[in-house]
C-alpha cells in the first residue's frame, strides 16, 4: 500500500508537486482538483490510513498538522476571513488517497457541510 500511495511519492520526490512547507511531522502541497480558491493538502510525512490506529505517540504528528493548517491559512490570506479543515475518514466520507490528509479549504463562502 505505502509503496504505491501518491502522497508516500510525492514526499519522497518520485511524483514531482510543488511542496510549499515541510517540517519534521508533515508537508503541504496544493489540491490538484482544487474545490476552492485556496485547497491545500496538509499530509503527514508518516503514511498513515486509518484513524482508529491513532495512539498518544501521534501527538505530535497531529499537532505539527494543525500548526502548519494555521501558518498556511494565514500566508495564503484566509485566516481572518474564515476557512475549513476537512479530514474524509473511509468510503462514507468519500476518501480517496489512504494517506490521512488534512484539507484547507478557503477564499470563498463555503456551503454547509453534508
Ligand atoms: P480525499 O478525498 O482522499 O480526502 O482527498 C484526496 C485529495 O487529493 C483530492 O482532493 C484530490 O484532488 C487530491 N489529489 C489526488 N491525487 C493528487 C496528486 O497527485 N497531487 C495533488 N496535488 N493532489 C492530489
Ligand atoms: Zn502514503
Amino acid at each position: 500500500m505505502a509503496e504505491q500511495c501518491i502522497f508516500c511519492k510525492i514526499r519522497d520526490g518520485q511524483v514531482k508537486s510543488n511542496i510549499l512547507h515541510r517540517d519534521d511531522t508533515c508537508f503541504v502541497i496544493r489540491d490538484i482538483a482544487p474545490k476552492a480558491p485556496v485547497h491545500l493538502l496538509v499530509i503527514p510525512n508518516e503514511h498513515f490510513t486509518v484513524l482508529t490506529s491513532l495512539t498518544p505517540g501521534h501527538a505530535k504528528m497531529l499537532g505539527g498538522m494543525f500548526i502548519a493548517a494555521q501558518q498556511m491559512a494565514v500566508r495564503e490570506g484566509v485566516d481572518k476571513a474564515g476557512y475549513r479543515l476537512v479530514i474524509n475518514q473511509g468510503d462514507h466520507a468519500g476518501q480517496q488517497v489512504p494517506h490521512l490528509h488534512l484539507h484547507v479549504l478557503g477564499g470563498r463562502q463555503l456551503t454547509a457541510m453534508g
